[in-house]
């Protein structure tokens, strides 16, 4: 078996190719390995850092959802990975917002030329013109969404702006009101 890949860390990798213990630790701050109090935005997304596609994306290696998008610990919370790049490369956020890739469509991609805030409607037009129609959940999805709310780390609202639906809706699944598993 394999070592684990995080820094100093001589257990076996048992979950992709970190231990059981950096696996968590990836899930929750976003990267295996500890990392300086008080950082920056910015320096917490370059400590974790990014691959640069073809396409010019640039995708973060920190823990990803099933959906793409990458999560990291920052400040005592989990903040998703792309909204922390717009808050630290282009500017606060406008209240109510969600941050889109409107450039690439590519979830994990924190490249801020590539991300534009604007209200869920903008983002369901685009979804119209590109064709893509609405976010519609189905059996699986919910069961994703249930297993990734069970660790404990993201709230609704960044399941609701990940799946593009309201909290309401995000709320009836983790409670099983809707989409029930059988
Ligand atoms: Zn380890
Ligand atoms: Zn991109």
């Amino acid at each position: 078996m394999k070592p684990c890949a995080a820094d100093l860390c001589v257990s076996d990798a048992t979950v992709g190719v970190l231990c059981g213990k950096h696996h968590k630790r990836k899930w929750r701050y976003g990267s295996p390995n500890y990392y300086p109090k008080g950082i920056t935005a910015s320096d917490r997304l370059i400590y974790i850092g990014w691959v640069v596609t073809k396409n010019g994306c640039w995708e973060t290696n920190a823990h990803k959802l099933k959906k793409g998008y990458g999560h990291i610990g920052f400040n005592q919370s989990q903040v998703l990975a792309h909204r922390l790049a717009y808050t630290a490369w282009v500017g606060p956020i406008p209240e109510g917002e969600i941050v889109r890739h409107f450039v690439c469509d590519n979830p994990p991609c924190i490249n801020p030329d590539h991300l534009r805030a604007g209200t869920v409607a903008d983002n369901n037009r685009d979804r119209d013109l590109k064709g893509r129609g609405y976010s519609k959940l189905t059996q699986e999805i919910a069961n994703d969404i249930r297993e990734e709310f069970a660790m404990g780390v993201l709230t609704r609202r960044m399941f609701a702006e990940v799946y593009g639906v309201c909290t309401g809706t995000i709320d009836d699944v983790v409670t099983s009101r809707t989409w029930r598993n059988i």
